[in-house]
């Protein structure tokens, strides 16, 4: 398990790709998915299928989930039980997993947030859970940083709260008042701006007047034992993405922390059919999923996980080797989400072709492969492992080899 220092720090490593550590690759899992199947969908209805070698991003379909979630999947569309009774139980098991007092598991980390801020508007009570997103006589401002201003802060603001945005703490401390529900921390590994608010004073002010706090730690996993560093910086509540780094079905995610707050969360929540969150709606399979997910995750070496990567990108780099001026290193992100890369750079010069060109050429491609040249690394090109399928590296690599050696 980490520990809090080293969840919080952050700092990156570059290794040439071709160099391999010995560990085998038993972070494997031991269940194969089916690679044929009955019926081609996608090619009934004309889908163009992709290859992706971006990460576990939304828009191409999030993680692949492990063998052992579609395992538990399966088990949940033929085993049924009363959702709530479901609910209940696997919420437990995360608890206990995570350590926490409480769990339960949302429809994704922005479902987290509508719910959990409708939560503590609510606190539990009938009538005002019925009343949303109509906040007339409810305590409805969730403050935030304005660092911390992001592209799911809407999440906030669904269920009918309105944002007070804050730059330091004087201004905190004057923001707080008798409307103020809920306090927001994102947590994230590339934030440009950083904390205006140091976390342990942002805290200790939130306990001072009494206001529950909520962390979105959405994308920082794996290691999934992120997930209890999480619950254990002192936020009531805490939120992650079920479909990104801990490879749980796609419209999941967890919402992890004080027992009562997580209890209001879910009275605002399918299947109550006069909440707000009602269209939120996890299927129990899903539940199931997730729970698996978490568990599986929890026990994956990172060290073999890490060894198993580097074997990818090595039989993918084996593929272009040949390139000339192509410079291939396996970049290992080491801040709060600890990820594996294979950066790909070029001499403009010998190989005429930009990023964006690059990006695209093998998009239009057949089989169409996905890359993402990524912001927070200056618009680099960098491979993930984390969404391949087995034996995909080997595509992916010859892929490249071919576009690339056409613009020599
Ligand atoms: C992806 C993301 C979310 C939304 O997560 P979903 O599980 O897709 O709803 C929220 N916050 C951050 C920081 C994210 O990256």
């Amino acid at each position: 398990m980490t520990t809090r220092r080293t969840f919080l720090k952050a700092s990156s490593a570059i290794y040439p790709a071709t160099i391999l550590t010995p560990l085998a690759a038993k972070a494997q899992s031991t269940y194969q998915a089916p690679k044929t199947f009955q019926r081609d969908y996608f090619k009934e209805i004309g889908v163009t299928p992709l290859i992706n070698a971006a990460g576990g991003y939304s828009a191409f379909g999030g993680a692949r989930m492990r063998p052992e979630v579609a395992e538990a999947i399966r088990y949940g569309t033929y085993n049924k039980a009363k959702v709530d009774d479901l609910h209940d139980a696997v919420g437990k098991r995360i608890a206990e997993l995570a350590q926490t007092e409480a769990a339960m598991v949302p429809s994704g980390a922005t479902a987290a947030m509508v719910l959990s801020t409708a939560a503590c508007m609510t606190m539990g009570d009938k009538g005002k859970i019925e009343q949303l997103p109509d906040t007339t006589g409810l305590k409805n401002e969730v403050i935030i940083q304005k660092n911390h201003r992001y592209t799911y802060d809407r999440a906030l603001i669904v269920a009918g709260a309105v944002l007070v945005e804050v730059a330091d703490e004087d201004e905190l401390r004057k923001a707080i008042g008798p409307k103020t529900a809920m306090m927001f921390w994102l947590l994230a590994n590339h934030n440009p701006d950083g904390d205006s608010i140091n976390m342990e004073t942002y805290l200790a002010i939130a306990k001072e007047h009494n206001i529950s706090t909520y962390l979105d730690g959405a994308t920082m996993t794996p290691p999934a034992s992120n997930v209890i560093d999480a619950c254990n910086l002192g936020f009531d509540l805490v939120g992650f993405s079920g479909g990104k780094g801990l490879r749980g079905p796609y419209s999941t995610g967890l919402l992890l922390g004080k027992k009562d707050l997580v209890a209001y969360a879910r009275a605002n929540s399918s299947p109550n059919s006069r909440s707000l969150g009602r269209g939120m709606k996890v299927a129990p399979e899903e539940y199931i999923g997730m729970m698996i997910a978490f568990e599986t995750a929890l026990g994956i070496n990172e060290k073999e996980d890490f060894a198993r990567k580097r074997t990818i990108f090595s039989r993918m780099s084996d593929q272009m080797k040949n390139v000339p001026s192509l410079k291939q290193n396996v970049i290992v992100d080491e801040g709060m989400v600890n990820e594996l890369y294979l950066d790909l750079d070029w001499d403009r010069s010998i190989i005429k072709m930009s990023n964006e060109e690059f990006i695209q050429e093998l998009k239009a491609g057949n089989p169409s492969i996905r890359f993402r040249a990524l912001k927070f690394a200056g618009g680099r090109i960098h491979v993930s492992s984390t969404a391949l399928d087995e034996g995909q590296e080997i595509i992916v690599g010859k892929r490249i080899n071919e576009v690339l050696m056409n613009r020599v």
